[in-house]
């Protein structure tokens, strides 16, 4: 079977590629399998040497795969190019994490106690199409860092930049065999991979609902899992915030992407004293959000990844009134406009992951209200504060169940802190020092010191 890979803005078709089905991924797993006791052994040196070479050869094929990104997903160019940085970036922290990832001595009676930390074995890695290379660098950095082999199934939509990594990831030197990249369907090879009794554990990031049957899946085996699903992240704005500042930058938090980002702050709540300046100046910000063709070096956003997911967008809006909606092209492409709603926490456009340009404004009363709104969510993964009041943004990010915040920013992700979600939205970290904790196993010794 064979699989049409499309350009999301053009609708054209990019690849056309063999489909694997299970027993393609059985074999790919048994080659994870075969390579394993060589790849753990390999000296934590010669590991980083290996892991520090793949990210140079990332950066000196940044256009390259940047481009590839830009047109299986639709990401504007200039984006892409910026999330490829950080896969080389990526590459860079674990090469210098692999000799820095070790055990304890601690006091025990009668002779040493000690851990040491050991490898799983061979990992499945799951990833979706929203952010393909980036995703996949999170997890395959710290899992080799730390001695283990990998299968990587790309989503179907975005297989293209992965197959090109498994290319870099050869010529650096890293052994055959050690990085297997499975392009197939997630019900199909996923399924497998969850199943299969020589896979130790499985990353994911995806949809609460797949998390769901990862998570009922890995039971089987006992496999370790960490799930990175999805969001509903609010963004704050305190009547004493700049809200200037916080208007101007609202509409990347929300539309970057096209929206299709686990991060998204989709919820704007907005404390009712500025509630109507906040809106007309956020209509004004998205109102400048540039649109249109990804390979121009000025757009600021594309198109969604697929018809079928265009439709599930608009099934949230289609029947609201907007309180704003911009332009997209004539074109061919999977185009959805920027759309603000003024909403309500209970409206299903607030308490579901709509994962498209869409914001949802709400209004709060005071501090207690802005939290509790906040954290009526069934997710929990990322959000902000605005708030030129110290001791309030430190209540406040306390007070918020999620697992990654920023205060009079954005921003969610960087190379060296944890990410990831409390509640629904998953467990386990990504990112930094702590990602290395789940692709290793600690392992506990005593030696008897008597004579
Ligand atoms: P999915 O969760 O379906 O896909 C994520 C990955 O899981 C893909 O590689 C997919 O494979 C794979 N997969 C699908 N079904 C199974 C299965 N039964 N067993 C194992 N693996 C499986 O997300 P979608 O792409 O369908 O997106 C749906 C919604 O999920 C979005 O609208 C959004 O709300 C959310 N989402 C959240 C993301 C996040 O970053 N947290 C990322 C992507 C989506 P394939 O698609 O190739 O068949």
């Amino acid at each position: 079977m064979t699989l049409t890979v499309i350009d999301p803005a053009t609708e054209e078709p990019l690849a056309e590629l063999e489909q694997a089905g299970v027993e393609e991924a059985d074999e790919a797993v048994a080659r994870a399998k075969g390579a394993y006791p060589a790849w753990r052994a390999v000296a934590p040196a010669d590991r980083a040497r290996l892991l520090r070479r793949l990210a140079t050869l990332v950066e000196e094929n940044a256009e390259e795969l940047a481009r590839i990104e830009s047109h299986n997903v639709g990401k504007p160019i200039a984006g892409a190019r910026g999330e490829v940085g950080m896969v080389a970036q990526v590459f860079h922290f674990y090469a210098g994490a692999v000799d820095k990832h070790f055990g304890e001595t601690i006091p025990a009676a009668g002779g040493e106690a000690m851990t040491f930390r050991e490898p799983l074995g061979v990992v499945g890695l799951i990833v979706p199409w929203n952010f393909p290379l980036n995703i996949s660098s999170w997890k395959l950095g710290p899992a080799l860092a730390c001695g283990n082999t990998v299968v990587l199934k790309p989503a179907e939509l975005t297989p293209l930049s992965a197959l090109r990594l498994a290319e870099l990831v050869l010529e650096a030197g890293i052994p055959e065999g050690v990085v297997n990249v499975l392009v197939g369907k997630g019900s199909v090879v996923g399924q497998r991979l969850i199943e299969h009794p020589d896979v130790a554990k499985i990353g994911f990031t995806g949809s609460t609902e797949v998390g769901r049957l990862v998570m009922r899946g890995a039971a089987e085996t006992i496999k370790r899992v960490t799930l990175e699903l999805g969001g509903k992240s609010a963004n704050v704005i305190f009547e004493d915030a700049d809200v200037e500042k916080a208007a101007a930058s609202a509409p990347y938090a929300v539309f970057d992407n096209a929206g299709q980002d686990c991060c998204a702050r989709s919820r704007i709540l907005v404390q009712k004293s500025v509630y109507d300046e906040f809106l007309d100046r956020f209509r004004d910000a998205t109102g400048r959000v540039k649109v249109g063709d990804p390979s121009r070096e000025d757009t600021e956003m594309g198109p969604l990844i697929s018809a079928e997911h265009r439709a599930k967008v608009a099934s949230y809006v289609d029947a609201v009134p907007h309180a704003f909606r911009g332009e997209v092209p004539e074109s061919a492409g999977f185009w959805f406009p920027c759309t603000i709603v003024e909403a309500t926490n209970d409206d299903r456009v607030a308490r579901e992951e709509v994962f498209g340009p869409v914001a949802a404004v709400i209004p709060f009363e005071d501090e207690a209200d802005a939290v509790r709104i906040a954290n009526d969510t069934p997710y929990g993964l990322s959000g902000s504060i605005w708030t030129r009041d110290g001791a309030r943004a430190l209540r406040v990010v306390r007070a918020i169940e999620s697992g990654v915040l920023s205060v009079n920013a954005n921003t969610s992700v960087r190379v060296q802190t944890p990410f990831g979600g409390f509640k629904q939205s998953g467990f386990g970290r990504e990112l930094g020092m702590h990602a290395l904790d789940g692709y290793s196993e600690v392992k506990s010794v005593f030696v008897s010191t008597e004579e």
